[in-house]
């Protein structure tokens, strides 16, 4: 686990200072998005300060206290209860953000997005789905995964091998 944190967000200063970053804890929602969410250094794309790349624009439901975080760092940060994953009876509800757009997909659609915004086309972080079961209910059957069928790379070149 790395922590990137630092200087590059001090820098660039365009004098105001009105935050261009900021820290919200409970309760207070951040209004610049049209759901309820909260999170440390949150941009306007809804990145944070731990994850703050150009592709991290997701923000994640929790079932929890019903907001939307950049990621579980900040509902930890930002709360005093234990996160709870999006259960999967509620998959059909949207769960996820795209803080580029404020487009909200269901965990089904963010699953089967093949890592880009339905709604504006942003890419998202691939390296998300490896931290998916911290933020969705899994299947509780290893071998069946709520993915986005045969696009994904790997599987392609297996598929062409096929004895
Ligand atoms: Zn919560
Ligand atoms: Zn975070
Ligand atoms: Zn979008």
């Amino acid at each position: 686990m790395t922590d990137p944190g630092t200087d590059e967000e001090r820098t660039g200063g365009q004098g105001s200072d009105e935050e261009r970053v900021r820290t919200t804890i409970e309760p207070t929602l951040d209004e610049r998005f049209a759901v309820p969410l909260r999170g440390i250094d949150v941009d306007p794309e809804a990145r944070c300060a731990h994850w703050h790349g150009e592709v991290d624009v997701v923000a994640l439901r929790f079932a929890c206290c019903e907001t939307y975080y950049p990621c579980v760092r900040c509902h930890e940060a930002a709360t005093d209860h234990e996160p709870v994953r999006w259960p999967r009876d509620r998959f059909g509800e949207p769960a996820v953000l795209c803080g580029s757009c404020g487009e909200r997909m269901t965990p089904i659609a963010y699953f089967e997005c093949g890592n880009a915004c339905p709604g504006c086309g942003t890419a998202f972080n691939p390296g998300c789905r490896a931290h998916r079961d911290r933020y969705f209910e899994p299947d509780g059957n290893p071998d069946v995964e709520l993915d986005g069928g045969p696009e994904s790379g790997d599987q392609r070149r297996q598929d062409a091998r096929d004895p």
